[in-house]
């Protein structure tokens, strides 16, 4: 197992702690603190032990160099109100002038640096740059789920250089949580994927594949595999490169005996906007797009999802975002919170999409890592894990 920083005997040590304040601003502002708040439970700890502690993370994509509408500095002072403390911003993310703060914090004491990618060498991995991070602190600790499978300075290079290295609280929460989908799942274990794109989602569709008793596949990528299947889709959203890959996929699950259930019905239109006129059809006409499931589909889908033991969710069903093609992932983010199985739902958009149903609280894990999320399920070992790992087996 990952040495979360239960396993390591802290006290008052010298932490740099890697987080996600990867958080939404408007006008400077902070629309949504989520992210933050996650990191909580983990700061509040290193608190207790007294650990002297220097907080990083990335924010937007400023691009390797500074931008200050992409600045940490309101993230700092939200995580100051959230905590009841005083925190100290530092400007600079590396040099001797943070390096001489860093140490003269007192034992409970908060700083925060500027956003990590105002520095090229973070996207680049640049050891350099590791190194001076590494000279903030004695010990690693890494609670950012969703960048654990990049290979950025701050979450691959750094806990190579440091004296320990653990991952935070979340990200324990977020291995056990996802290591259940792995190891023995409760079966029938039955994949629900949906979102944009096939070939942004073959590794996961593979995976389940092989996984699964039952896949379910819906939203645009479907349509994909209804071509396979040489059901005509109309103007959906089809790509003509993945064809071939999606009926090797259908061939293996009916080889395994793998369930595989696709639309039955659909909402079309003849463009996606809001306020299109639509239909139910059973049979997409050429001169028309599906943007949502149906009814009948949204039945299909519920009868397999209520005797699931296991749910993996990701990609919602329809255009969520519009009104007129948000049923279909209502009707499945129902059924899977109705659902008596251990029930997991990945990636941004469904997560999103779960939230604003307000069904957060009927799902056992939401996780906070997108496509951190789909690696870890098709068995990859994150690389921000895998580095922990290594650390710990020296
Ligand atoms: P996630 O973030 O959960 O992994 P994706 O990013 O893969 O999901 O996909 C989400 C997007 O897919 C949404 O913006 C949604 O509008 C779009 N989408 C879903 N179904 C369709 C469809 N039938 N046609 C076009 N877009 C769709
Ligand atoms: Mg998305």
């Amino acid at each position: 197992m990952t040495a979360t920083i239960r396993d390591l005997d802290i006290k008052n040590a010298e932490v740099l702690l890697r987080v996600d304040f990867n958080v939404p601003l408007q006008n400077g502002e902070i629309s949504d603190d989520t992210r933050i708040r996650r990191a909580l439970p983990t700061i509040q700890y290193l608190q207790e032990q007294g650990c002297k502690t220097v907080i990083c993370s990335h924010l937007g994509r400023p691009g390797g160099a500074p931008d200050p509408k992409a600045s940490l500095e309101a993230a700092a002072s939200r995580l100051a109100e959230l905590l009841e403390t005083e925190i100290i911003f530092s400007p600079e993310i590396t040099g001797d002038g943070v390096e001489e703060v860093a140490r003269t914090l007192p034992n409970g004491g908060i700083m925060v640096l500027e956003n990590l990618r105002f520095h090229p060498g973070e996207k680049a991995g640049a050891l350099d740059f590791s190194g001076e991070l590494a000279r903030l602190g004695k010990v690693y600790v890494n609670d950012a789920f969703g960048t654990m499978h990049r290979k950025d300075a701050s979450i691959a290079g750094v806990p190579t250089l440091m004296e320990q290295a653990a991952v935070g609280l979340l990200v324990g929460i977020e291995i056990e949580a996802l290591t259940k989908l792995m190891d023995g799942p409760e079966r029938p274990f039955v994949g629900i994927l949906g979102g944009a794109k096939v070939s942004d989602k073959i590794g996961i569709v593979d995976a389940l594949a092989r996984r699964c008793d039952t896949l379910i596949i819906g939203g645009a990528m479907s349509y994909t595999f209804l071509q396979a299947q040489g059901i005509d889709v109309g103007q959906s959203r089809v790509e003509k490169g993945k064809i071939n890959h999606a009926k090797r996929i259908l061939e293996r699950c009916e080889a395994k005996g793998v369930n595989v259930l696709l639309p039955v019905d659909h909402i079309v239109a003849t463009e996606l906007s809001a306020d299109v006129e639509t239909d139910v059809v059973t049979e997409i006409p050429e001169d028309k797009m599906a943007l949502d499931i149906g009814p009948e589909t949204v039945h299909l889908f519920t009868e397999a999802l209520a005797s699931a033991g296991t749910i993996f969710w990701n990609g919602p069903m329809g255009v969520f975002e519009m009104e007129a093609f948000s049923a279909g992932t209502r009707g499945v983010a129902n059924a899977v919170a109705e659902s008596k199985g251990y029930s997991v739902v990945g990636g941004g958009d469904s997560a999103a999409a779960i939230q604003a149903f307000e069904l957060s609280e009927k799902v056992d894990h939401i996780s906070t890592g997108g496509g951190a999320s789909l690696a870890f399920v098709e068995g990859t070992t994150l690389p921000g894990i895998r580095v922990i790992n290594e650390r710990r087996s020296q």
